[in-house]
């Protein structure tokens, strides 16, 4: 097994939304997450919860974040489906690097839900 190498790129647009450079509609934030709503939605909740630090995919998220790091990521993504009204269901997505057709190189979980959603496993 070969060495996954995680180069962060800090012009990816959601680096620049985490420093302010492009607005962003805010749903939840804390210390190491910001969660905001996605621009294209593909559900009627979609939101997009990034964690603050430098991280690419959720790999590079689980193998060299901090214990802090991840539990704030994870009470933001909890906070994102309290406030959401995804009582019945939603769907959480991370897509890594070309496989998994990730547009933007920062880790971000997609949160789907306010719907009965369609089956998606190949
Ligand atoms: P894919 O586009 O294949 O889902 P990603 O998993 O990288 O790839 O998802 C990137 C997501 O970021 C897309 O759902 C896209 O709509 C969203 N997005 C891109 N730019 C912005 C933005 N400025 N604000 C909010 N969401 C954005």
């Amino acid at each position: 097994m070969t060495d996954t190498t995680f180069a962060y790129d800090d012009q990816n647009i959601f680096a620049r939304i985490l420093r302010g450079e492009i607005p962003n509609k805010t749903v939840f934030e804390n210390d190491h997450a910001l969660a905001f709503a996605d621009i294209a939605p593909q559900a009627p909740v979609h939101v997009l919860v990034i964690p603050k630090g430098p991280y690419v995919s959720l790999d590079h998220f689980a193998s060299e974040a901090t214990p802090e790091e991840q539990v704030g990521f994870f009470q933001a993504v909890a906070e994102v489906c309290r406030l959401s009204g995804v009582e019945e269901g939603f769907r959480a997505i991370a897509n890594a690097r070309a496989h998994g057709v990730q547009d933007v190189p920062h880790f971000h979980l997609h949160i789907l839900g306010g719907t009965r959603l369609g089956r998606m496993l190949p």
